[in-house]
């Protein structure tokens, strides 16, 4: 699972809207001005029907802020 979904910069971070954009969603915020620092992305390739998805997950992050189901707020 993404850590970023209970982080307290989802709403300005640009790592987020990275991740956002290639899981082609609507991104929360397209001013996203936060850097955070040593950010990991886990890319996962599977297939499901014949149809091949990727998952891209945040797994680590030295910027990480815990806020609890902080996306729900932006959705
Ligand atoms: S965990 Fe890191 S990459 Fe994810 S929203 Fe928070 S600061 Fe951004």
């Amino acid at each position: 699972m993404c850590i970023c979904l209970n982080c307290k910069y989802i709403n300005v971070c640009k790592q987020y809207f990275f991740i956002e954009k290639n899981h082609k969603e609507k991104n929360i915020n397209i001013n996203a001005f936060f850097n955070p620092t040593y950010s990991i992305i886990n890319i996962t390739y599977f297939t499901k029907s014949n149809k091949l998805f990727i998952e891209w997950d945040m797994i680590e992050c030295l910027s990480f802020k815990e806020k609890p189901a902080n996306w729900i707020s932006y959705y």
